[in-house]
């Protein structure tokens, strides 16, 4: 499509949205002491609230009050299994069988829980291979594994750096480090989306390299839940994980979701940190102590989970659902960020770096680096926020901005670039 740098164009790709209704079904917030709406561009850090949230915790809240304990079986959605009304949706997100999801812990937790289980280092197989500059929280957690397990992270991390001068990592150099590292690799983490750059990881590549060489392969998919659409099960990825509070609208804080294919639901070979909420379902009140897993995602499961995150969850996934689903949010996304992207380059060029590689290495985000000789890029951030704009600044250099399918307009992207123009 050729686009067009003017408001009234804008209005008519929103007039054609087929999504554009799905803005009303979440709160926007509004400019301090306004009752003008925030351009919302923060989707893949704090996704907003949508409106059927409130009602599905309150739901619950009822429940307790007049229920108590008896809101775990006899009534609609009892807690018991409320977690597996969340699996199908969940499922389709990621590209998986209903078995091989399941909401449970955080995500740091559930990286923690999935290495117990599938980093099993041996004396010649035992590095993992991450990015150099992976989200800190994924590499503490590779870190703390290795050194639990004995091994010195200086030596048992191989770490991904993009070409010098570049600031992304090229698939056929992820290639070239798992075939050179193949015989000591035990373990591939590597993100699906990247938090800082935007960039799209080719999953189904890295996946077919790792399995080539008897490597496992996990990915965090923080970035790429809710943004992009997987196929996790085709694939054959081993294990995954990923929060709920960034695309996933789910709240601060909000339960994690986690994948296992199905071709370890039955091994007894893996190791694993139990919990009773994992052990087979039928037994499970019989409290004793034999621990007998229960053959799907489930089995992972340690504690009976938080209900009212969970309903938050399932009011986000309802929400997604009555949208059409992950494809299609991701065709709305494709076009509102190529947009973005039209618009910056259109009126800012010369000012602006977008780090993201093009449309098909990127989700909904785009990380801007502010080029401009007189202007620190925190200090545009500072303005743009000032005027109106919530997006996000990351450290060194990067502003950004993810114009999400669910709830942003094309509007949005003239009135940004409008506010970074008056900014820069
Ligand atoms: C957001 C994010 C996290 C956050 O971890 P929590 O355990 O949910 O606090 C971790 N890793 C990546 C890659 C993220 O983007």
């Amino acid at each position: 499509m050729v686009f067009e740098d003017n408001l009234e164009f804008a209005q008519q790709l929103d007039q054609q949205d087929p999504l554009s209704n799905m803005r009303g079904e979440f709160h926007i917030p509004k400019i301090k002491g306004t009752e003008q709406d925030e351009i919302y561009f923060c989707g893949n850090s704090l996704g907003l609230q949508p409106k059927l949230t409130s009602q599905y915790l309150n739901d619950e809240l009822n429940k307790w009050q007049k229920l108590g304990v008896k809101g775990h079986f006899d009534c609609e959605f009892p807690w018991m299994p409320y977690h597996e009304f969340l699996a199908e949706e969940s499922a389709k997100l990621v590209g998986a069988k209903a078995s091989e999801v399941v909401c449970m812990n955080s995500l740091t937790a559930n990286l923690h829980f999935l290495m117990v289980s599938f980093y099993r280092p041996s004396n010649k197989k035992y590095k993992v291979l991450i990015e150099d500059h992976a989200f800190p929280s994924d590499h503490y957690a590779v870190e703390s594994q290795v050194k639990f397990h004995g091994h010195d992270p200086a030596d048992a991390m191989v770490l991904l750096k993009p070409r010098e001068g570049e600031t992304c990592l090229q698939l056929d150099d992820i290639l070239a480090t798992i075939d050179e590292h193949a015989d000591e690799l035990a373990l591939i983490m590597l993100p699906g989306v990247q938090y800082y750059t935007g960039q799209v990881f080719d999953m189904q590549a890295i996946t077919d390299a790792a399995q080539h060489h008897d490597i496992v392969v996990g990915f965090d998919l923080a970035h790429a839940a809710g943004n992009i659409e997987m196929q996790l099960h085709d694939w054959g990825v081993d294990f995954a994980a990923w929060c709920t509070y960034k695309y996933l609208n789910s709240g601060p804080g909000s339960v994690a979701g986690c994948f296992v294919h199905e071709k370890h639901h039955d091994n007894p070979d893996l190791p694993r940190f139990a919990g009773w909420w994992g052990h087979d379902k039928s037994t499970r009140f019989k409290m004793e102590n034999q621990f007998m897993p229960i053959q799907s995602a489930e089995g992972w499961q340690l504690s009976n989970p938080p209900i009212l995150s969970l309903a938050a969850i399932r009011a986000s996934l309802d929400t997604i659902k009555q949208a059409g689903g992950i494809s299609t949010l991701r065709n709305k996304s494709k076009q509102l960020t190529a947009y973005l992207r039209f618009l910056l380059q259109n009126r800012l060029a010369n000012q602006v770096d977008i780090i993201t590689p093009d449309e098909a290495l990127s989700g909904s985000q785009l990380s801007i680096c502010i080029n401009s000789e007189d202007k620190h890029g925190k200090a545009v951030f500072d303005a743009i926020e000032a005027a109106g704009v919530t997006c996000d600044w990351r450290e060194p250099n990067v502003i950004r901005v993810a114009p999400t399918p669910l709830y942003n307009s094309f509007a949005d992207c003239i009135h940004f670039v409008d506010i970074l123009e008056a900014a820069l």
